[in-house]
């Protein structure tokens, strides 16, 4: 089996090569921008536990923990299991 012979081979290679490289960094920097979004969004979703939380220990002081935040209801303990901070029951986060 013989190798064409191709005029501008090492060329295209050279090309070929250059564009290898510039496809992988732009690769490499699609996934520091993947991670750092993933990153920025596990630190919004922990914000927001945190704001949560924080609320429901005002509620504790206040002595209204475990009332529906928007009726008074009763939060069912099932709930509060699940969710410790959960500032309204079922029916409030369903309408
Ligand atoms: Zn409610």
């Amino acid at each position: 089996m013989t190798t064409p012979q191709k005029v501008g081979a090492g060329e295209t290679a050279t090309l070929l090569k250059n564009r290898l490289v510039g496809l992988r960094e732009e690769l490499a920097r699609m996934d520091a921008m993947q991670q750092q979004a993933m990153a920025a969004g596990l630190a919004e979703r922990l914000r927001t536990d945190i704001r949560k939380t924080e609320a429901a220990l005002d509620r504790v002081a206040a002595g209204s923990y475990g009332e529906c935040c928007r009726y008074a209801a009763e939060i069912p303990a099932a709930r509060l299991a699940a969710d410790p901070a959960a500032p309204f029951c079922a029916d409030c986060v369903k309408g």
